[in-house]
């Protein structure tokens, strides 16, 4: 039996078969996201619609099948492949709900799937209830299974291999493509079983007619399909949209979520940031305080202490423990409670404040402190207490006073100042600059100070003192100025130049004083230095100066220098008697005589006392010195009227002369000394050269008097006698005490050599005492060894006797030694007595009154005035030697001693001549009536035991009992 198709049918059932394939395609693609609460409608309604889609394809394809027999379907059969169809698309899309995992899960639902779809077509196939049956090919049957298998997996495929967005997305285009294709396959499995079915010839439809012709079914079948897959189409496409608004806004959701969280992780990341980054300020700040140069504390509200760092225990020295809750009080001196509450006070009162003052550290040492105060806030901005930042100005504050001192001594120093840059150009005076100068500071600020030049120093000058200035540093002289009103005037200057670190000059200072005043007192002093001020004569100092300069004069012209030494003879006289202003005024009269007989050339000079010196220069012979002299000698001996008194003075000259007498200034002031002295000895009111002899002897002296100091200590004299005989009864009537002087270096020194020495420096006052205590002792033992006794001589020197309490001296050792004061007898010079006549006479009474006797020795050779011979207290006249040698030849001597004798015998005095050496002179001496006699004629002067001896011998003398 041949079987035809409806092409009308075939071709409709191809294109139910692509838009049930649409729809499955759609289905699946929306079912994943389906919310689950819906699900299963979803799928009831998506299996229904789509099975029935695929059943329809079918049906409409069986329509289209055309057998010359009529055909109809049995309702049953064609529902259960209704009902197969719909499990089919059912099962399916459960299948593609979740998706499928792997290929196995794809290969069995393919699988089952075609089979439901295979299972579909042939049980509509059965539905027609063909007799005989219908048989089927076995190869196309299988071809149409392997279709149905392969349209399942190719769908299923379809679903999942595209990913979820692909197939929601997929193109209208593509999807209706995919559709064409899996339509096409399931049309194709359907019409391979078809052609797969063999149809007997004889084979006859059971089912009856319905009477409804295939084309209307198939209209009714595809007008029912149709709307439901419509409908279907519009529910999904509505459900798309709400899905598409929902997943929108679940998008913006999960994005606005997402923001959130990067927000939250970006807040959280800056805090930790924050966090460590504060924590690590406070480590920060921790250590900084710690360690800080400056010392920091802080304190709560009551002023207590409640931090300490390491600074602040240096500075205060008390250690972190020791300060902590203590009041800031311990920190102030004990006497500053005041402050410390002024202090409180301030930091309650002020936001911030700065406080200088003394603090005390723990020792007890006062430092000076700079503190810095600021209120300290907690966190929630309450003022919890202070913090102090507390620095050590001590040094500071030690350099600031030093520089105020220093600006202190600029501006006050009585030494003008004056600064200059490197350029030695004015930058800064003081006042004192101002008040020496003149200048006012802007006159000479920004000037060169050559402007107080005066002119007066050479170019060299100036050089130099830069020279100097810049080698040493510094320049130290005297320098003449200019003031602004012209004057010019001495200053005494030092500049100093002050040079950076590196060695650079940056300023010059210069410190000077006007010294006009200085200078004028330097002249008087130096003029006062060198002048007397009595006769406004050079002195000394002068003198040698005057000498040496003479001398060099003299060299260069080959001729004299005379020094004249002159002495006033006897002025210590005049002094004592008329006072000492006439002495002065004497002084100044001989002064001014003396420099009218001298050049202006020469030099006069008062040496002291009543000596003066006369240096007469451009003298061409010795012999023109003897008219100066001579006139000099005349000239002083004339008298001088000082007011009432008239008084006449000689003087004594010595003179020595350069280069026959020395080179030397300080041998020719010498020598003129000697021959001054030679022409005292020569008795005054002369002058005499020097001469080597002279010389001599002033060498000797200057040994003698060496020793002579220490010869009373060595025990170096002795006493000598020499008797003293009666002429009547030639008998010894005493001896007379001579010194002598046994020197180890000198031998033995006649007393003509030391005594007039010893006077001189003062020596005769102790040697006058050891001759006195030495007599005295012989006396004593002469008073004993002889029954008569032995009275003794001693020869007494002017100053001995003119000396104060010579007198009580004298009757403290009579009275020491126990000696009978009539046995002493004292040899006093005319002269001596002379020199102080109303004193010796006080002195000479009292020893009278004594029992002392007193002799005038070598009478004749002074000017003794009668009239005080009359009034003086003495017992005897000695005739000098001088004038006995000459007995009894000279006519002039034998007159002197006869004069002599009547005269002391006249005063009622006795006389004894001595220097009688010679028989002849003794008798013509007894012819006169002289008393006694004295001289080698009887005996040389012998030491004691000597002259015991002698005079045993002599005068048979007969010792006292007792004594052998
Ligand atoms: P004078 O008081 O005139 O003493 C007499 C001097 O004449 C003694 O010298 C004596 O030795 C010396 N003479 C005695 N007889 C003769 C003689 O026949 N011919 C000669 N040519 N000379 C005779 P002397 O001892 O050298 O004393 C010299 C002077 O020294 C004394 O002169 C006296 O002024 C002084 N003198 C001596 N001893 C002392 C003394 O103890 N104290 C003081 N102040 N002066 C003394
Ligand atoms: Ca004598
Ligand atoms: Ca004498």
């Amino acid at each position: 039996m041949e079987a035809t198709y409806n092409n009308w049918l075939v071709a409709l059932s191809l294109v139910l078969a692509t838009g049930a394939s649409f729809i499955a395609l759609s289905l699946a693609a929306r079912i994943p996201h389906i919310h689950k609460s819906t699900l299963w409608y979803w799928l009831t309604g998506g299996a229904v619609s789509m099975g029935l889609g695929i059943w329809s394809m079918h049906f409409v394809g069986m329509l289209a099948f055309h057998l010359p027999i009529p055909l109809a379907y049995d309702i049953e059969l064609t529902l259960l492949s209704i009902v197969l169809g719909i499990m089919a698309s059912g099962f399916s899309l459960y299948v593609v709900r979740n998706g499928i995992k792997d290929n196995i899960a794809l290969l069995v639902s393919a699988l089952l799937m075609g089979s439901g779809i295979a299972g579909m077509h042939y049980t509509g196939m059965a539905a027609l209830r063909m007799s005989p049956p219908i048989e089927y090919d076995p190869i196309l049957f299988i071809a149409s299974l392997l279709i149905a298998f392969a349209a399942s997996f190719f769908a299923l495929k379809l679903c999942f291999s595209a990913g979820e967005r692909d197939l929601v997305k997929m193109l209208g285009l593509e999807r209706l493509t995919a559709s064409v294709i899996m339509g096409a396959a399931i049309a194709g499995m359907h019409y391979t079983g078809m052609t797969a079915a063999i149809f007997s010839p004889d084979a006859v439809c059971l089912v009856a007619s319905s009477g409804i012709s295939p084309g209307l079914m198939s209209v009714l079948v595809v007008l029912g399909v149709t709307i439901i897959l419509i409908f279907t189409l519009l529910l999904l496409m509505v459900d798309l949209k709400l899905a598409e608004k929902e997943r929108f806004m679940l998008e913006t959701l999960r994005r606005h979520n997402a923001r959130l969280k990067d927000q939250a992780e970006q807040l959280a990341e800056e805090m930790t940031r924050e966090v460590e980054e504060s924590a690590r300020k406070d480590r920060l700040l921790a250590a900084i305080v710690e360690q800080s140069g400056v010392a920091i504390c802080t304190t709560d509200l009551e002023g207590k202490i409640t931090s300490w760092n390491r600074s602040a225990e240096e500075m205060f020295g008390y250690h972190e423990q020791e300060v902590m809750g203590q009041k800031t009080s311990i920190l102030y001196p004990p006497d500053a409670d005041e402050e410390y509450r002024e202090a409180r006070q301030r930091i309650e009162r002020e936001r911030g404040c700065e406080i200088t003052g003394w603090r005390m550290r723990k020792g007890g040492e006062l430092i000076h402190v700079q503190i810095n105060i600021s209120p300290l806030y907690d966190a929630a901005h309450e003022r919890v207490g202070a913090v102090a930042v507390i620095r050590d100005v001590t040094e500071r504050r030690k350099a600031e006073e030093q520089l105020k001192l220093w600006a202190s001594v600029y501006e006050h120093s009585g030494e003008g100042i004056l600064i200059t840059d490197n350029n030695n150009i004015t930058i800064s005076v003081n006042q004192a600059f101002v008040d020496i100068t003149g200048y006012e500071a802007d006159e000479i600020i920004g000037r060169d100070p050559m402007i107080l030049g005066s002119g007066q120093h050479s170019k060299e000058f100036y050089h130099e003192l830069w020279r100097e200035l810049l080698e040493e540093g510094i320049w130290q002289g005297e320098i003449w100025n200019r003031k602004k009103d012209g004057s010019i005037f001495p200053e005494w200057l030092t500049i100093t130049t002050i040079k950076d670190s590196g060695g650079t000059i940056r300023n010059y200072i210069a410190i000077f004083s006007d010294i006009t005043e200085q200078k004028e007192r330097e002249a008087y002093i130096q003029h006062l230095a060198h002048h007397d001020p009595l006769t406004g004569l050079p002195n000394r100092n002068l003198l040698r100066d005057r000498v040496e300069q003479a001398i060099l004069h003299a060299r260069r012209h080959e001729d004299y220098v005379a020094v004249l030494f002159l002495d006033l003879d006897r002025f210590k006289h005049i002094n004592d008697t008329m006072g000492h202003d006439v002495g002065d005024r004497l002084l100044k009269a001989v002064a001014g005589r003396l420099r009218s007989y001298v050049r202006e050339s020469d030099t006069i000079c008062r040496q002291g006392g009543d000596e003066f010196i006369v240096v007469l220069t451009d003298v061409d012979h010795p012999s023109t010195v003897v008219s100066i002299v001579e006139k000099i000698l005349h000239g002083l001996s004339e008298s001088y009227q000082l007011d009432e008194y008239e008084v006449i003075v000689t003087p004594s000259i010595g003179i020595s002369l350069f280069p026959d007498d020395s080179q030397d200034i300080d041998e020719l002031i010498g020598h003129a000394d000697a021959a001054m002295y030679h022409a005292k000895d020569l008795g005054r009111g002369n002058y005499q050269f020097f001469t080597q002899a002279l010389n001599e002897m002033v060498a000797t002296r200057v040994v003698i008097e060496k020793e002579l100091r220490n010869a009373l200590l060595n025990d170096e004299f002795e006493l000598y006698f020499q008797p003293q005989v009666t002429l009547d009864t030639e008998s010894l009537s005493g001896v007379e005490a001579l010194i002598r002087w046994n020197n180890p270096k000198l031998g033995m020194v006649p007393p003509d050599s030391f005594i007039s020495l010893s006077e001189e420096i003062g020596l005769i006052y102790d040697i006058g005492e050891w001759v006195l205590r030495s007599a005295c002792k012989v006396i004593k033992q002469w008073q004993v060894r002889y029954s008569e006794g032995i009275r003794v001589a001693i020869n007494v020197s002017v100053k001995q006797l003119s000396r104060q309490g010579f007198a009580d001296r004298v009757l403290e050792i009579v009275e020491e030694c126990g000696i009978d004061p009539a046995y002493l007898e004292f040899e006093v010079t005319e002269s001596a007595l002379m020199v102080a006549i109303e004193h010796s006479i006080e002195v000479l009474e009292v020893f009278r009154k004594y029992g002392i006797k007193v002799a005038i020795d070598d009478f004749g050779s002074g000017y003794s005035s009668l009239n005080y011979l009359r009034r003086l207290p003495i017992d005897k006249l000695k005739i000098d030697r001088s004038f006995i040698g000459g007995l009894p030849e000279a006519a002039d001597e034998r007159e002197i001693s006869n004069a002599i004798i009547a005269m002391g015998h006249g005063l009622h005095l006795k006389v004894i001549a001595e220097g009688v050496e010679r028989v002849e002179q003794a008798d013509y001496l007894k012819l006169l009536g002289c008393d006694e006699v004295q001289g080698y004629f009887y005996s040389r002067p012998l030491p004691q035991s000597e002259f015991e001896r002698y005079y045993e011998d002599r005068f048979g003398v007969s010792l006292s009992e007792g004594v052998d």
